[in-house]
Order: C-alpha cells, then sequence, then structure tokens
C-alpha cells in the first residue's frame, strides 16, 4: 500500500544514506561482526555525512530537525543493504532525546556538538545484573557529596558499552519505601572518569556487530555539572523517553522482516528442488502471502506510531501495542523465511541466519512482549 509518512526531505535524506552506507558499512559488515563491534571512525564518517545529528540544533553543529523520520530512513536503507549500524540506532532514537530535552545549556554546548559529529557516542544504562524489567528495582547508589555524587554499581547489556563515550546512567539516590519509582536520577558518565570500567564485550546470538557490555562504577565521581535533568525524577523521564525506543525497536523488528521477506522471494525463486523452482509450490506461495500481509500490517501500524509521535500523542500503551506487534510480527516471518531456505537457512553466511539471530531480542529487550502486555492492560483498567 502507498506510504504516506515520508515526504521529499526524506527521500532526499534516503538517497543520501544509502549511498553512504554502501560503501562504507555494508562492505564491512562480516569484519566488524567478526570484531563484534563497529570502529569508532566509522561512527566518526557518519556523523560527518550528518546522520548522526540530524535532530541537534543548527547552533551545535546539527541538521535541527527533530524529526524521527530521519533516523527510521536510515534504519530501512541499513536493513535493505545488511549494514551494521552498531549503536547508531540507541544513539539516534534513545539517547539524543534525553540531552535534547534535559540538557541545559552549558551542557548541551559541551555535548550536543559531539553527538552530532559522532565524537562523543551514547549509550544508556538502566538494566543491572539483579534488574531489567523491573526499573524501579535498580541498585546502582549515586551518594551527593558537594559538588559530585560518588556512583556505585553495575549496569550489564548495555548497547555500545564498549565505545560510548558518554554513558547515561541511571542510579538510585534516595530511597522512598512508600514509591520506588521515587529517588532515581540520571548521570551523565564520561569516558575516562576514574573508577568507571567496561567488563567483558558479551558473546551475542545476534546483532554480533554491535558491542554489548557491562559496565562497573567504583567510587566515580561524578560532577552535579553532569546531571541530565533534576535530581530523583529520572523514572519520569525514563517513561516519557521510552515510547521513542519501542518504536526504535518497531522500526528495527518491521525493516527487518521486509529483508527476511525479499530475500526469501529471490532464494525461492532461484531454489530448485523435484525438478522446478521453489516458489512453485502452493506452500511457498501461501507462505509468502502470509508474510507479506503481516509485514504490510506491522508497517501500517508503525507508520501510524509515527505519526502520533510526531503530533505528540504518542502514549505509553500506543507504543507498548506496536513494539508488541511489530516484534511478534518479525518473529513469525523470519521463522517462516529460515524454514522456506531449509538447511541453508541454518547457515551463517546466509541473510536470513543472521536476521533469524538478530530478531530474537528484539521481543526481549526495550521491555519484553510480555511487559508491554502489562502497559497495554493497565490502559484497559481490567
Ligand atoms: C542485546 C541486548 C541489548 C540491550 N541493551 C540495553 C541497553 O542499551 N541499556 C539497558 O539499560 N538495557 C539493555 N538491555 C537490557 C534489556 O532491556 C533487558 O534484558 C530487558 O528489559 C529484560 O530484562 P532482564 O533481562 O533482566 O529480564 P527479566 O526482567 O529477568 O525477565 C525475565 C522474564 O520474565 C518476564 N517478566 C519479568 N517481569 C514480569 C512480569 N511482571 N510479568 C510477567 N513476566 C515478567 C520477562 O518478560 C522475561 O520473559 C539489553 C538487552 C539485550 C539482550
Amino acid at each position: 500500500m502507498r506510504r504516506s509518512l515520508f515526504e521529499q526531505d526524506h527521500e532526499d535524506f534516503r538517497g543520501l544514506v544509502h549511498s553512504f552506507l554502501e560503501k562504507e558499512f555494508a562492505p564491512n559488515a562480516a569484519a566488524w561482526t567478526a570484531a563484534g563491534l563497529i570502529p569508532k571512525n566509522a561512527y566518526r564518517r557518519a556523523g560527518e555525512q550528518g546522520l548522526l545529528g540530524t535532530a541537534v540544533p543548527v547552533e551545535h553543529g546539527g541538521g535541527g530537525v527533530d524529526d524521527i523520520r530521519f533516523p527510521y530512513v536510515l534504519m530501512e536503507e541499513a536493513a535493505k543493504l545488511g549494514a551494521p549500524l552498531g549503536g547508531i540506532p540507541v544513539h539516534l532514537f534513545v539517547t539524543t532525546p534525553y540531552y535534547l530535552s534535559l540538557c541545559t545549556p552549558e551542557q548541551a554546548a559541551r555535548w550536543l556538538p559531539g553527538i552530532a559529529s559522532g565524537a562523543l557516542m551514547t549509550s544508556i544504562a538502566m538494566s543491572e545484573p539483579g534488574t531489567g524489567s523491573d526499573l524501579a528495582g535498580i541498585q546502582t547508589t549515586a551518594v551527593r557529596d558537594g559538588d559530585h555524587y560518588i556512583l556505585n554499581g553495575a549496569k550489564t547489556f548495555i548497547t555500545g558499552g564498549i565505545n560510548a563515550d558518554l554513558v547515561i546512567v541511571v542510579a538510585r539516590t534516595s530511597a522512598d519505601p512508600e514509591n520506588r519509582r521515587h529517588g532515581l536520577t540520571l548521570l551523565v558518565v564520561e569516558d575516562a572518569m576514574p573508577g568507571f570500567t567496561r567488563g567483558r564485550k558479551l558473546e551475542k546470538l545476534g546483532f554480533r556487530a554491535t558491542d554489548t557490555a557491562e559496565l562497573f562504577f567504583d567510587e566515580v565521581r561524578v560532577p552535579v555539572a553532569n546531571r541530565l535533568g533534576e535530581e530523583g525524577r529520572a523514572f519520569e523521564y525514563l517513561t516519557s523517553n521510552l515510547g521513542v525506543e519501542r518504536l526504535q525497536i518497531a522500526v528495527a523488528a518491521v525493516t527487518q522482516a521486509r529483508a527476511a521477506i525479499d530475500t526469501t522471494i529471490e532464494y525461492v525463486r532461484n531454489r530448485e528442488v523435484f525438478g522446478g523452482k521453489l516458489s512453485r509450490f502452493q506452500n511457498t506461495k501461501f507462505v509468502l502471502a502470509e508474510c507479506e500481509t503481516e509485514f504490510e500490517a506491522a508497517q501500517v501500524l508503525l507508520d501510524r506510531g509515527i505519526e502520533e509521535l510526531l503530533a505528540g500523542r504518542l502514549d505509553a500503551a500506543d507504543a507498548a501495542k506496536i513494539k508488541l506487534f511489530c516484534t511478534e510480527v518479525q518473529g513469525r516471518v523470519v521463522d517462516r523465511c529460515v524454514q522456506l531456505h531449509g538447511g541453508y537457512g541454518y547457515m551463517l553466511e546466509y541473510d536470513i541466519t543472521r536476521l533469524y539471530a538478530d530478531a530474537r531480542v528484539t521481543r526481549i529487550y526495550g521491555g519484553s512482549s510480555e511487559i508491554m502486555k502489562l502497559i497495554i492492560a493497565k490502559s484497559l483498567a481490567l
């Protein structure tokens, strides 16, 4: 169906992004996958092309257009090309909005130019070894000491954690037995701060070119000047930003479902079985027809969600519905597409195998499918 989400500016951006990723990212996919991360200079190159700072105000070196459709286009083109993006989706969809909405003028001048240029790659550290879904259970502490906070704790599964120059850390600054959501604060930890160390680069099933890491904070002195927003209000900030994070995951799900269908159509057109093309079987046609229909439904829902976000109307339950639906569709689509590849669908050299491995996490991170259902159910006032 014809899409109405994008305008001419986005299509112009699409052309630029496609040729950049085709030339500088896609050819390195195998090497970056083997290394388990994207080198920092690749982020700088993306920054030089204006891909990282579209939302950053012009006076801080960005494009000055806070429009999530630009990063959406970037992810669509990357999925078409099979180009790994590493920490870029988190940088664009998840962390940049915190900096844009919460930075003081001094912080904006300090950080935004680097965020736009790729000199400062960013991560967000919410999850801990003992708590992921239950964010109010965060144990990392920050105790005020004059002009600093003393930060202690450990985080895990942090996307971009090895390469990050700035990490937004969610820490507990006070405890309120009446309300566990009170007393969490956002602190920006910088690369070289004493006491901040990075643990293992975690070995993952999928997204193997993205660095995912454990982070440790041992008596890290974080200046109060590095606090984002007000003390104790992090849960509120997280709640208002998690909707965009969930849309980002839905974008990944839908764009990768598309890539799975496309590569499978090509495969079944060429694969010979029982003296003819695999595409001639009614089962092949029916399976791909189902995949295409589910993909289309997911894309329409996602595009509408993006429109709602742009209009300032997307609420937490809407974002949860979109993430739940799009990621569950992706899971079904990639599984059927693997089946149509037969044994080749199990070989790492095939795109569908990578897409299958990458797909599994979208139903887990950024709030699992079960947590999405809790949020949706809450809106039903059962
Ligand atoms: C590749 C990857 C990248 C990630 N990147 C980041 C990042 O950049 N920053 C960050 O902070 N975190 C990140 N995460 C963490 C991610 O968001 C968490 O893994 C996720 O929120 C789930 O938390 P958990 O792993 O602790 O699982 P748990 O919370 O232990 O959940 C285990 C199971 O219990 C279910 N469950 C939990 N609570 C309920 C409930 N109330 N009702 C019903 N079922 C429930 C869950 O749905 C799940 O099936 C990443 C994770 C991965 C795998």
